[in-house]
């Protein structure tokens, strides 16, 4: 399973030096392991933790739907 996320260090720099009142930032990937916290440096080397509050029953039946939504039965 995936989790998509932004780095909050580089949206704060970003809206720092915007003068604009939205941004556009990439969406990182990461793949996720049996663990809830996952520790993440972004390309700037800022570091982070993404920390997943769902029940591990939550991650597997979404685990669950994303394969066979990728064809997996
Ligand atoms: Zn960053």
């Amino acid at each position: 399973m995936k989790v998509q996320h932004n780095c909050p260090y580089c949206m704060q720099e970003q809206f720092k030096n915007s003068k604009s009142n939205f941004i556009l930032t990439k969406v990182e990937t990461k793949i996720l392991d049996d663990s809830r916290i996952h520790y993440i440096t972004c390309k700037k080397n800022h570091e982070y933790a993404v920390v997943i509050s769902a029940a591990k029953y939550e991650l597997l039946f979404d685990i669950g739907l994303t394969a066979f939504t990728d064809g997996y039965m």
